[in-house]
C-alpha cells in the first residue's frame, strides 16, 4: 500500500489548479491522471475565454494550455500517475483507500476532480459507427472529414464551437436541433449563423444513424410536424451534453440523480477530507475558468482540513 499525503483523482483544469496549490502547500500531492491528461480540455481545438492567455495573434488551443498548467503543478512538487481510478474506501474516513488499475492507496485527503464525458444519443446505429463516421470531439475528428458533409446534433455552446471547427474541413455542416432556437451563448451563435458552410435543421431529432460499414445517412424526425426524412451525409458529431464520471464513487459519497458530487461551498463532499471540484460537482458552469476556481477552493479547504487533523 502506497502511502501519500493528497491524492488528486482527475486531471482537467480543476485537477491540475487543486495539484499545483496543494504542491505549493508542500503536501507532495499525487495526481492520478486517467489515461488522458487535460481532461476535456485536451481535446478543446481553441480557447478563446480563458483569462490572461489570449492575444490577437494567437488564441491557444487546450493542449497548450495543459501543458502549462501540468509544468506549473510539476514545477511546484506535484507527481502524475497516468493511471485510472477504480475503487475507492471513504466509509473508514482518513486514510481513504484509493485504488488503480497499477496500485493501491492510502491517503490522508483526497480531491476528485474526474470531470465528465460526452452524453450518447442512444439510438440505433450510433455504438456501431463509433470512429465510422460517429463522434463526440470535431478536434480530434474532423480531419477525417475533409471535402465531406457532416451533421452536427445539438445546439448548446459545444455543439456550435465544435460545427464551427469543422468547417475547416467539411463541405457542408448541418446543425441538426430539437427546438427552434439554440441553447448557445450569443457570441458562438453570431459566428455560427455567419459561416456560410453551416445550415440548420431545426425541431429535429436523429432517430437512427445508418450506413454501411461507414455512416451514409441519418433518419430524423420533425418533433412539431411528425415528418419523417433521410439525410445523407458523411458523419455524425453528436455534442448534447455531458455525464459526471462518478460511477466508481456511487455508495462512497453524496451525489444527485444525475450522479453529480453534492458539495458545498467549500468544495466539501458528504465525507470530511474528501472534496470535489470541477465538472463532477458541475454541472452549470462547466468553464475552465469555473473549474481552475473550484480547483483552487478545494485545495486551500483540503489544507486547512489537514492542518486541522494534527
Ligand atoms: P449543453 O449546454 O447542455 O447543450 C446540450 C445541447 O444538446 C442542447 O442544445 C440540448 O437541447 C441538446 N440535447 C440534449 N440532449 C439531447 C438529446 N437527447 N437529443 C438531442 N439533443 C439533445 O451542453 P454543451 O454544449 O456540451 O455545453 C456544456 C457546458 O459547457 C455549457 O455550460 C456551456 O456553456 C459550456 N461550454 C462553453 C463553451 C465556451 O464558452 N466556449 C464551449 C463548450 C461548452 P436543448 O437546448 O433543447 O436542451
Amino acid at each position: 500500500m502506497q502511502k501519500e499525503r493528497v491524492i488528486v483523482i482527475g486531471s482537467g483544469p480543476a485537477g491540475l489548479t487543486a495539484a499545483m496549490y496543494t504542491a505549493r502547500a508542500q503536501l507532495n500531492p499525487l495526481v492520478i491522471a486517467g489515461t488522458q491528461i487535460g481532461g476535456q480540455i485536451a481535446i478543446t481545438h481553441e480557447v478563446e475565454n480563458y483569462p490572461g492567455f489570449w492575444s490577437e495573434e494567437k488564441t491557444p488551443t487546450g493542449p497548450e494550455l495543459v501543458e502549462i498548467m501540468q509544468k506549473q503543478a510539476e514545477h511546484f512538487g506535484a507527481r502524475f500517475e497516468y493511471d485510472e481510478v477504480i475503487e475507492v474506501d471513504f466509509s473508514k474516513g482518513a486514510p481513504f483507500y484509493v485504488k488503480t488499475y497499477g496500485n493501491e492507496y492510502e491517503a490522508d485527503g483526497v480531491i476528485v476532480t474526474a470531470g465528465a464525458s460526452p452524453r450518447h444519443l442512444g439510438v440505433p446505429g450510433e455504438q456501431e459507427f463509433v470512429g465510422r463516421g460517429v463522434s463526440y470531439c470535431g478536434t480530434c475528428d474532423g480531419f477525417f472529414f475533409r471535402g465531406k458533409d457532416v451533421v452536427v446534433v445539438g445546439g448548446g455552446d459545444s455543439a456550435m464551437e465544435e460545427g464551427i471547427f469543422l468547417t475547416k474541413f467539411a463541405n457542408k455542416v448541418e446543425v441538426i436541433h430539437r427546438r427552434d432556437e439554440l441553447r448557445a451563448g450569443t457570441s458562438l451563435q453570431n459566428r455560427a449563423f455567419a459561416n456560410e458552410k453551416i445550415s440548420f435543421v431545426w425541431d429535429t431529432v436523429v432517430e437512427e444513424i445508418q450506413g454501411n460499414g461507414v455512416v451514409q445517412g441519418v433518419q430524423t424526425r420533425n418533433v412539431k410536424t411528425g415528418e419523417t426524412k433521410k439525410l445523407d451525409t458523411d458523419g455524425v458529431f453528436i455534442f448534447i451534453g455531458h455525464f459526471p464520471n462518478s460511477k466508481f464513487l456511487v455508495g462512497q459519497l453524496a451525489m444527485d440523480e444525475e450522479g453529480y458530487i453534492i458539495t458545498d461551498e467549500r468544495y466539501r463532499t458528504s465525507v470530511p477530507g474528501v472534496y470535489a471540484a470541477g465538472e463532477i460537482q458541475d454541472a452549470h458552469f462547466r468553464q475552465i475558468a469555473t473549474s481552475v476556481g473550484q480547483g483552487t477552493g478545494a485545495a486551500m479547504e483540503l489544507e486547512k482540513w489537514l492542518a486541522a487533523q494534527e
